[in-house]
């Protein structure tokens, strides 16, 4: 339970932050009495008490966990140091509160009595109440390291004996238990839990929080009023436009084909165009440590309504794929939608240019109940199954809309079928380029089947694309 509690821990803390975790807040003497725990945090609401380990060491409404050092004896023999539970800045510190309460009832310190109040780079607090009179050695706007000495175990405040009174709070002040437990939460504040009612371990968290790893995001930056073409980039007109990520992190845009990239720590970025006499626009991107991020970008004239352009951007093709005979052959291609235009239902096909066309007929790329806007990004994914005989065929497609032209970049796919009784099974593209018409399983009959031909009934069976989209926060 304790390790999957710190597991947890620390899948958080990759995934959404780090998360400070604390040292048992006291030094253990050399000899003499070792401190103990005499009361752990109520979870329970109204009457009766439950500690996180559905135990019932806590008394009703208690906040905090409540460490003893054996009574006023220890604390008049020099007590026991309170020290940080982790790294921090002192937010609050109170001494001069009478520390020989027994009565529960000592007001001082807001009923903490003598008290230090630490905030820590993670944003929560730790609090270290009813220390000694005196004894209190920080100061508030002191840095403090983990396991540095606060001051004395007494019983200042709300207190019937000596005992320090710990209690995690959140940023919004609100209390949290360090323990995780059966009738506790998932999540263990400690280095070093231990068994329920021993004591936590001594040892600190390891350190400054793991650091942000970069990532990059490219773009290019186009002008959406220009003449457009097949080729993007190469009608770009873009001079001096500015590309600006929400930390402040800013570059300029190539001029030409207004090309950008920005490394940035991992994690949501709002990514901001501008160049004069253009509407700025804006981006949401998500950046991964180590990856590229993609957060094309078209300017507005201010002036007037650009018109509609059909795009696509290949993100991500398919290599030579090499396959035994009868194999089943998958491409997927990820492309994004880098015009301006929606592809809806029945207005977008892949359409065939050249090589092998197989048998495939022109697919429609968005599926019922599907459009695709500029930015977002949908994965074309083409399956096929491999013929009996080695062979090597290229085939090449293209976006095209209906009743338009053909746009973006071409759809290039690439197999090779092996056979072990091919003598020579890399050599001859006796596809490339090839006969067309060739059909699958014959259902053309436009062959003579007594001719062996590559370029009949090569590799085929079925064409369908687009399965996936992604979406490109916009
Ligand atoms: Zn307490």
């Amino acid at each position: 339970m304790i390790r999957s509690a710190t597991l947890l821990a620390t899948l958080l803390a990759t995934s959404t932050g780090w998360a400070q975790e604390y040292r048992f807040p006291s030094e253990l003497p050399a000899s003499g009495t070792v401190q103990y725990i005499t009361a752990h945090r109520d979870l329970k609401d109204g009457a009766g008490v439950e500690d996180y380990a559905c135990g019932t060491n806590a008394y009703n409404g208690h906040r905090g966990t409540d460490i003893g050092i054996g009574g006023f004896a220890v604390m008049d023999a020099g007590s026991r140091w309170v020290v940080a539970a982790a790294e921090g800045e002192v937010t609050a510190a109170v001494d001069g509160c009478f520390d020989r309460c027994t009565s529960g009832q000592c007001e001082c310190g807001g009923g903490f009595g003598n008290y230090v109040k630490i905030t820590h780079p993670d944003g929560k607090s730790t609090y270290y109440g009813h220390l000694m009179r005196g004894s209190v050695r920080v100061t508030t706007g002191e840095p403090v390291t983990c396991g540095q000495r606060l001051g004395k175990v007494g019983s200042s405040g709300h207190s019937t004996g000596p005992h320090l009174h710990f209690e995690p709070r959140y940023a919004n002040n609100v209390s949290d238990d360090p323990y995780a437990g059966a009738c506790g939460g998932p999540i263990s504040f400690w280095v070093a839990q231990g068994a329920y009612n021993a004591l936590p371990g001594e040892q600190c968290a390891g350190g400054a929080p793991p650091p942000v790893e970069a990532g990059t995001v490219k773009g290019v930056l186009w002008n959406l009023g220009v003449t457009t073409g097949p080729n993007d980039a190469g009608n770009v007109r873009v001079v001096g436009g500015h590309v600006t990520a929400d930390d402040g992190t800013t570059t300029s845009a190539r001029a030409g084909d207004g090309y950008w990239a920005l490394s940035l720590p991992a994690g949501s970025h709002r990514i901001t165009a501008e160049l004069e006499g253009f509407l700025p626009t804006s981006r949401d991107v998500t950046v991964s440590a180590g990856q590229v991020a993609w957060a094309s970008m078209g300017l507005e004239p201010e002036d007037g309504a650009p018109p509609p352009r059909d795009d696509a951007r290949i993100l991500d093709a398919p290599m030579l794929i090499e396959v035994e005979p009868e194999d089943p052959v998958v491409a997927t291609w990820w492309v994004e939608n880098s015009g301006t235009t929606t592809w809806a239902e029945g207005e977008v096909t892949l359409a065939f240019v050249e090589g092998a066309r197989w048998d495939a007929e022109a697919a429609p790329v968005v599926a019922p109940d599907q459009q695709v806007a500029p930015g977002e990004q949908v994965a074309l994914q083409l399956s096929l199954t491999a013929v009996a005989t080695a062979t090597r065929a290229t085939s090449v497609w293209r976006l095209t809309r209906v009743g338009g032209a053909a746009f973006g970049e071409p759809l290039q796919l690439e197999v090779r079928v092996r056979t072990a009784t091919t003598s020579d099974p890399g050599a001859p593209d006796k596809l490339e380029g090839g006969p067309r018409g060739g059909s699958l399983g014959g259902s053309c009959g436009c062959r003579d089947a007594d001719r062996p031909d590559p370029g009949v009934a090569l590799i085929g069976v079925y064409i369908g694309f687009l399965l996936w989209r992604r979406r490109t926060p916009r």
